[in-house]
């Protein structure tokens, strides 16, 4: 077709001769290749970004690229990492500022309703609150604690607010890595307080406690007594404890519950130098004992401040974050590694049929390693 009736209507061959106007069809101009390109890169936010854009973008608070450099740092791909650590060591500056605290607590005993409440209390105080979660179990089921945004519906609608579910890959030690660098870009995006969720099932709490400064145990009135084993050791970890759901007929049940755990606590190691972890009572539900909880906090900003305390587990928190983290590279490559893979398989084996006992197959492994 000539150029000069490439806008008329004309019958192709396949219509019947004597077909009418139904079968008219009408060639349109195609679309300018070029143009659509330069429109595309223009408008389209999955456009590529460099370092600079990111580190610019987070300084920002621009959450499409706040969220995107948290994928970055998330992904498993190693070219991804590598850009991720260009722009942490960039931000590494504008970090640091905020307050960090961990939240554990029973499934059910109203983490995140408490986290709705106090996140929509701290915006109101002129605050920016950034949640983020470690959620061990999500790395088995995928699935994830905060996965669902309509656990915290009004805070999640806050400009001021951001909030992102548990990295959903990897391992303990891997995700805990993820959620440390999601907090250091939070603080570099101007977040001032960073709640990091924990489901209270495990090694998860200790996990949380080595990257905040305050700890908070959420916990209900009634939790049977084969809880308690595990709730000492958590206990321990603790800053603070509130007995959640205390409104209602469960209100009296929870200020025996705080008089109860309050006795624990005498016998109890502090887990902070210098300050008494208490029992109080709250209710996420009708915002009671919020603000009281927000005193606590403030008032061992100010103790531990004042006696280095503050300081002192942040900088004893990146170190052990380094050892951790050659740790995991050991591990990482220990069991990528060529010779190991085609082994490790024939020596558990031996192991398993009782000709090589356990430590002299390590040995074995590890020299081989070597
Ligand atoms: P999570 O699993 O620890 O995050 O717990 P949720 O926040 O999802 O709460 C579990 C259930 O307890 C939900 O049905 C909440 O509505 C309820 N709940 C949470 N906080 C309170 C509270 O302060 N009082 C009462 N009565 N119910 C609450």
């Amino acid at each position: 077709m000539s150029s000069s009736n490439k806008h008329k209507s004309y019958k192709p061959d396949w219509v019947p001769k004597n077909a009418g106007a139904e079968f008219a069809v009408k060639v349109v101009k195609g679309v300018d290749k070029e143009k659509v390109k330069h429109e595309t890169k223009k408008f389209s936010k999955r456009r590529n970004l460099d370092i600079q854009d990111y580190v610019n973008g987070v300084l920002e608070n621009d959450r499409t690229i706040l969220a995107r450099t948290i994928t970055l740092i998330e992904s498993n791909s190693s070219s991804h990492n590598e850009i991720a650590q260009k722009v942490l060591k960039k931000l590494l500056p504008n970090t640091g500022k905020s307050l960090r605290i961990g939240i554990t607590g029973f499934p059910g005993a109203g983490k995140s309703s408490f986290i709705e409440t106090f996140g929509l209390f701290l915006i109101n105080l002129g605050y920016k609150v950034a949640v983020l979660a470690i959620d061990p179990s999500s790395t088995i089921t995928k699935g994830s604690i905060l996965g669902d945004k309509t656990r915290m519906e009004k805070l999640s609608r806050e400009k001021n607010s951001f909030i992102r579910p548990s990295p959903s890959s990897g391992t303990l030690g891997g995700v805990a890595r993820k959620t440390r660098e999601t907090m250091l870009v939070c603080e570099a995006a101007g977040y001032d307080v960073i709640l990091v969720e924990t489901v209270g099932v495990g090694q998860s709490e200790t996990t949380v406690r080595s990257m905040v400064d305050f700890f908070l145990l959420i916990m209900i009135s009634g939790a049977g007594d084969e809880l308690q084993g595990i709730k000492k050791g958590v206990i321990e970890l603790a800053d603070s404890i509130l007995i959640n759901k205390a409104d209602g007929d469960n209100k009296a049940k929870a200020m025996l519950a705080k008089s109860e755990f309050s006795m624990a606590l005498h016998y109890l190691h502090p887990a902070t130098m210098g300050w008494k972890t208490q029992a109080d009572v709250c209710s996420a539900l009708k915002g009671e004992g919020i603000k009281e909880f927000w005193n606590t906090v403030q008032k061992f900003k100010d103790i531990t401040i004042g006696n280095g305390i503050f300081s002192e587990r942040r900088n004893s928190q990146n170190i052990s974050w380094m050892l951790s983290m050659i740790e995991e590279k050991l591990l990482a490559d220990f069991y990528n590694n060529k010779i190991i893979k085609s082994e490790l398989d024939k020596v558990t084996e031996r192991v398993l049929k009782g000709n090589l006992l356990p430590t002299e197959a390590s040995e074995l492994l590890l020299k081989l390693f070597n």
